[in-house]
């Protein structure tokens, strides 16, 4: 989000300077915000430095150079070496490191504890993706809302924001559930181009006849979201349960026919027969995702 050039840059503290730090010291700095920066191996910093930032010597003296405290590290178990000892009283500590909800919630009270304000991020995007707005990458923060207000603007430089709740775990939850998706998707993805791998397809005939697809197929999360807010798993289902089940072994012979190992189909055919058999033949899908759920 542009800001207003009258109002005072604030200055931001980043922790971490491997690919993601970097690109997200990158829009900082280009936005005007004075930045210090530390990294455990000092030479990612001296790039930074020529373009204006101030290199910390130590973690504790990038800290104590700025209240908005920013970490971007390998995992939540740097992110407790790096900041061991330090002081943190009136800090406001936004962790971008990709951690699991318990982690962020721990790392929240952790903070609270050391007279630290806490929110967590979770960055929905890859480095080239970083302070390019068209490239629709952002980060879901979660944690103290009003800390979340303060910094909203400086946040916002690097990537879009989406709050999506005080429990600080749930900004970890989100990520983890759309790449979750993603893989799903991928796994779909690699077991078509398989299928064609032996013919005489080109996989770039394939390619956009799979994307469209898939775009197409997306929107039925909607319905999903609408049947378990209800509970009503048959509402608007187009496909039955039994319909799909009866299609499952063309899908395991022509497979088989392709020379291709089912591995990446079974498990989710399985929960369908599963579910079928408990008597739900005019659902559609819906009714998997209460196996999963133990
Ligand atoms: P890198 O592997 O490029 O960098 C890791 C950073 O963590 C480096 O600054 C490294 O320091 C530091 N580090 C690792 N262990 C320690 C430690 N014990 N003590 C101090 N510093 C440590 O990772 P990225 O920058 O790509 O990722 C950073 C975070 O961003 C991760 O949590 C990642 O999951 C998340 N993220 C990354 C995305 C990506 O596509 N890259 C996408 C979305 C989220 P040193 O230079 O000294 O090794």
């Amino acid at each position: 989000m542009p800001q207003n050039p009258l109002v005072e840059k604030t200055p931001v503290t980043l922790l971490g300077l491997g690919a993601m730090g970097t690109a997200l010291a990158r829009t900082w700095l280009s936005a005007g915000h004075p930045l210090t920066v530390w990294n455990r191996t000092p030479a990612r910093a001296a790039a930074l430095e020529a373009e204006g930032a101030s290199v910390a010597d130590t973690a504790a003296g990038a800290v104590a150079a700025n209240t908005l405290v920013i970490t971007c590290l390998l995992d939540d178990m740097s992110v407790g070496e790096v900041l061991a000892g330090l002081d943190l009283t009136g800090k406001d500590l936004v962790n971008l490191t990709t951690s699991t909800p318990a982690q962020a919630r721990d790392r929240a009270e952790w903070s609270r504890q050391r007279g630290a304000r806490y929110l967590d991020g979770g960055i929905m995007a890859v480095p080239p993706m970083i302070g390019v707005p068209e490239s629709g990458g952002y980060a879901f923060y979660s944690g103290s809302e009003e800390l979340f207000a303060r910094h909203r603007d400086t946040l916002g430089i690097p990537a879009g924001t989406s709050f999506v709740g005080e429990d600080a775990g749930f900004a970890a939850l989100y990520d983890v559930a759309l790449l979750s998706a993603m893989y799903g998707m991928f796994a779909g993805a690699a077991h078509a181009f398989a299928l064609i791998r032996k013919e005489d397809i080109d996989p770039a005939a394939l390619a956009p006849l799979l994307a469209d697809w898939l775009t197409a197929m997306a929107p039925s999360v909607h319905q999903t979201a609408d049947q378990l807010r209800t509970g009503d798993y048959t509402e608007g289902v187009a496909s039955p349960l039994a319909m799909q089940v009866a299609g499952t072994p063309a899908f395991l012979r022509t497979a088989e026919q392709q020379g291709v190992s089912p591995e990446l189909l079974t498990p989710y055919f399985d929960l369908m027969r599963r579910r079928l058999a408990e008597g739900s033949d005019d659902e559609g899908l819906t009714g998997v995702i209460d196996l999963l759920v133990r």
